[in-house]
C-alpha cells in the first residue's frame, strides 16, 4: 500500500513539473484510497470508547475530535469569520419521559393495555389530558400527503410504516407532526417489526429531540406495540389486520374508535447544543460556486437496555464507514493538484433522529446553498464488494448525471440506473438539502445491490451489532471513496463543469 502510494506521488509530482496541464495531471495522480485506510478510521469511530456517537454525549467530544483533526490533518481550514471555527452548534430541546400513564376506556368501560404494550412522550415538563377521543388514522395521509381525518382535539393512531400508495410520501415523523399541525392532543405510532419493542423503547421511545425553534410536537405522543393496538381495535370492536389492510388505499379517511384515553405524562425538558462539523478547502480559482461533501457522524448511542452485556449501538457502517471516507476524500484533494472551486466538508448531528444537523445547516448555510453546485451525501456506504456498479440517489438531472456517468466509467464502473436507489431518498441527509434546491446526490455501490443492503438493514442495520470487524466488506467502499474523490474534482473544475444543470 505504501509503495502504490509513494509510486503515485512521484509520479504526480514529475507529471505536474512536464505537463502542460495540470488538471489532466492532477485527475489520475490520487492515491487510491485503500480498504486499510478505512477501517482505521472506523475502528476508532466506532469504537467502544465513542459510546456510539450519541448527539450530546462524552462520545460526541471525542467523535467531533477525531474529525476535526484528520480534517485537519488533510489540510482542510475551518470556514472563515465563524465564531466557532470548525463547529456550527445546532440547539436541541430533548425531553426524557419520567413517568407517564395512559388510562384507555372503550365505550365508557376501563379498558387495560398490557404495561408493556404504550410508551409515551409528553411534550412539555408536565401534560394532562383527559377523555380524548381515539381514531385510527392509518398512514396519517393521502395519497398527495396531506392529513386524511379530522384529528382536532384527539388521539390519533397511526402506523409506522411507509405509506405503500407513494414513494415520495412523508416518513412517520413527518407524519407525526402534520397530525400535530393538524390540532391531534395525542398521537401514538403503531410500532412494526422493522424495529424490535425493545429497540424502541431504548432508542426513541424514552427520548424526544427536536430542533429548538422546531414546531412543537403533539402534547403527548408515543408508541403502542402491534399486540397492544390490536387489543384496543378489538376491544373496539375492530380487527387490527382489516384496519391495516383498509389503510393501504390511499383515500382512507381513518376509522373513529368507541374509545377515549386519559393521560399523564411527566417529562424532563433539557435544552443542549450538538454541532456540525464544517470545513473548508479553499478553491485556487473560486467562481463562486462550490462543491459540498455531507455525512453524518452521530448514531444512536446506547441503545439496548441495562443488564445486556453490549449495550452499545456503534454505528461502524452506519455511518463510521461514510466519516472514514470523507476524512480520506478530504485527504487526497488537500494533497493534489487544487481544485478550482471551493470544496465544503460537512459532518452533520443528529441524522439518526431525522436528519436534524443537515436541517439546521439547510436554513443556516455557512455557504449561501445557491452557490452549491452539488451536494455529495455519504452514508452506510460499506455494503458491497469491489466491482458493484454505481448507483444514484437523486438522478435525473441530464447534465449532473453526464458528469456522474463520465466520471464513474473512467474508473472502469458500470452505472445502475434502475431507480430503485431513489427508495432511499428520504432517508438520507441530502434530502434536507434537496428539500432547499440544492442538487444533492448520493453516489456509489452501496445502493446499488439491493440483496445486499436488505441483508444489512434487516441484521446489524440500528443494533448493538452494527460493530466494525475485519468481515465488514470495505472493497466497494474503498472504490466509492475514489470515486468521490473524483467527483470533487470534476464538479469543482470551472473548465469542466460549469456549475449548473442548464
Ligand atoms: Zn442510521
Amino acid at each position: 500500500m505504501k509503495a502504490i502510494f509513494f509510486r503515485a506521488a512521484v509520479a504526480a509530482a514529475a507529471l505536474v513539473t512536464t505537463s502542460a496541464s495540470a488538471h489532466a495531471a492532477s485527475a489520475s495522480a490520487d492515491a487510491p484510497i485503500t480498504e486499510a485506510d478505512l477501517a482505521a478510521h472506523m475502528r476508532i469511530l466506532a469504537g467502544d470508547a465513542f459510546e456510539g456517537r450519541a448527539p450530546g454525549s462524552d462520545g460526541e467530544d471525542r467523535t467531533i475530535a477525531y474529525i476535526v483533526g484528520e480534517w485537519a490533518k488533510a489540510g482542510l481550514e475551518a470556514v472563515p469569520g465563524s465564531a466557532t471555527p470548525w463547529l456550527q452548534p445546532v440547539p436541541f430541546v430533548e425531553t426524557e419521559a419520567l413517568n407517564g400513564t395512559a388510562k384507555f376506556k372503550v365505550r365508557g368501560r376501563d379498558f387495560a393495555l398490557a404495561d408493556d404494550g404504550i410508551l409515551l412522550n409528553g411534550r412539555d415538563a408536565s401534560v394532562s389530558l383527559a377523555g380524548v377521543p381515539a381514531v385510527f388514522v392509518g398512514y396519517g395521509v393521502d395519497g398527495a400527503g396531506h392529513v386524511n381525518a379530522d384529528v382536532r382535539g384527539k388521539l390519533a393512531i397511526m402506523l409506522f410504516d411507509n405509506a405503500p400508495f407513494g414513494d415520495k410520501l412523508p416518513r412517520y415523523r413527518e407524519r407525526r407532526q402534520l397530525l400535530a399541525d393538524a390540532g391531534a392532543a395525542a398521537v401514538l405510532v403503531i410500532a412494526t417489526d422493522a424495529v424490535p419493542w425493545d429497540a424502541l423503547r431504548e432508542s426513541v421511545g424514552s427520548k424526544a429531540m427536536r430542533l429548538a425553534g422546531a414546531k412543537a410536537g403533539a402534547p403527548v405522543s408515543g408508541f403502542l406495540s402491534g399486540a397492544a393496538a390490536d387489543a384496543l381495535f378489538k376491544a373496539a370492536g375492530q380487527d387490527g389486520a382489516a384496519l391495516r389492510a383498509a389503510a393501504k388505499s390511499p383515500g382512507y379517511k381513518g376509522a373513529a374508535l368507541p374509545a377515549t384515553a386519559d393521560f399523564t405524562a411527566q417529562s424532563a425538558v433539557r435544552a443542549f447544543a450538538s454541532h456540525n462539523v464544517v470545513a473548508k478547502l479553499p478553491g485556487a480559482r473560486p467562481d463562486g460556486k462550490a462543491v459540498l461533501f455531507l455525512g453524518h457522524w452521530d448514531h444512536l448511542g446506547l441503545c439496548v437496555p441495562e443488564g445486556e452485556a453490549d449495550r452499545i449501538c456503534n454505528g461502524a457502517v452506519d455511518n463510521a464507514s461514510g466519516i472514514a471516507v470523507l476524512i480520506e476524500v478530504a485527504k487526497r484533494l488537500g494533497k493534489g493538484a487544487r481544485p478550482d472551486r471551493d470544496i465544503y466538508f460537512l459532518a452533520t448531528t443528529a441524522e439518526e433522529k431525522g436528519l436534524l444537523g443537515a436541517r439546521w445547516f439547510a436554513d443556516h448555510p455557512v455557504v449561501p446553498l445557491g452557490a452549491i453546485t452539488v451536494a455529495l451525501n455519504v452514508d452506510t456506504i460499506a455494503i458491497s464488494p469491489r466491482g458493484t456498479p454505481v448507483a444514484t440517489i437523486g438522478r435525473g438531472k441530464p447534465a449532473y448525471d453526464a458528469v456522474v456517468r463520465e466520471v464513474a466509467t473512467k474508473l472502469g464502473r458500470t452505472l445502475d440506473e434502475d431507480g430503485e436507489a431513489d427508495a432511499f431518498i428520504q432517508r438520507q441527509d441530502g434530502w434536507a438539502l434537496g428539500a432547499k434546491g440544492v442538487t444533492s446526490l448520493m453516489v456509489g455501490g452501496s445502493f446499488s445491490d439491493m440483496k445486499l443492503l436488505e441483508a444489512f438493514l434487516s441484521s446489524h442495520y440500528h443494533s448493538a451489532a452494527d460493530n466494525f470487524s475485519d468481515k465488514i466488506p470495505l472493497g466497494g467502499a474503498a472504490e466509492d471513496a475514489d470515486l468521490h474523490v473524483a467527483l470533487g474534482r470534476a464538479f469543482a473544475d470551472t473548465k469542466r463543469w460549469r456549475g449548473t444543470e442548464k
